[in-house]
Formats: structure tokens, C-alpha cells, sequence
């Protein structure tokens, strides 16, 4: 399974990147990332499927998931499998996106 990542900047705001995907589980979860930002941003599926966007996504993805691992918190879904992506930024280039996806999802 592979997601398919659309981008769009809010009404006004050229600077940001949202970033979202049409979730199987039914939501439409969005990373909003600001341009330049050092930290890449990120939003969490209710479903287990988590991604990130912006510079290092995969680094931070990993970081993420180890910390929800080692606290317990993704033993009802298993291991993650992580993917790399790119999208194209509202002001033009490269934008980095990392996702994981669950071996079992959450219900909606
Ligand atoms: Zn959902
Ligand atoms: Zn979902």
C-alpha cells in the first residue's frame, strides 16, 4: 500500500504547506509545515498511519515511532512499516515526506 500526498497552502498564507491524504479509515489527516521551518511537522492517523513533512521526515518519523515503542504505545498495532516520499511545496522545490504504516490498523 502506498499513499497518494496532495498539497495545498490555506487561503493567505503562501508560506505554509499542508500536506494530506485521503486516509482508508476515512479522515483526511494534514501535516502543516511552515516554510523554513527546521523541524519537519507531523499528524497521527486515528487509524496507526502517521506522516511527516518537511526537512529530516524520515529521521523524525523513526525518532517518533522508537519513542511510541519503547513507551508501549503501538502494541495494539505492530511494527510500522516506514516509506519516503516528495511532494512539491506551494513556493516551488522539494518537499520530503516519510510515512509509516501499521501492520494492523485502529478502527475509526
Ligand atoms: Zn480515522
Ligand atoms: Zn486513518
Amino acid at each position: 500500500m502506498a499513499l497518494s500526498f496532495g498539497v495545498r497552502a490555506p487561503k493567505g498564507q503562501t508560506d505554509m504547506a499542508w500536506v494530506t491524504y485521503d486516509c482508508a479509515c476515512g479522515c483526511h489527516p494534514n501535516a502543516r509545515y511552515r516554510r523554513g521551518a527546521a523541524e519537519a511537522a507531523h499528524e497521527h492517523c486515528c487509524c496507526g498511519i502517521v506522516h511527516f513533512v518537511g526537512p529530516e521526515a524520515l529521521g523524525a518519523l523513526r525518532s517518533y515511532l522508537e519513542e511510541r515503542r519503547a513507551r508501549g504505545e503501538d502494541a495494539d498495532v505492530g511494527p510500522y512499516a516506514v516509506h519516503e516520499t516528495r511532494v512539491t511545496a506551494p513556493w516551488g522545490g522539494d518537499l520530503p515526506v516519510a510515512y509509516g504504516l501499521p501492520a494492523h490498523l485502529r478502527a475509526h
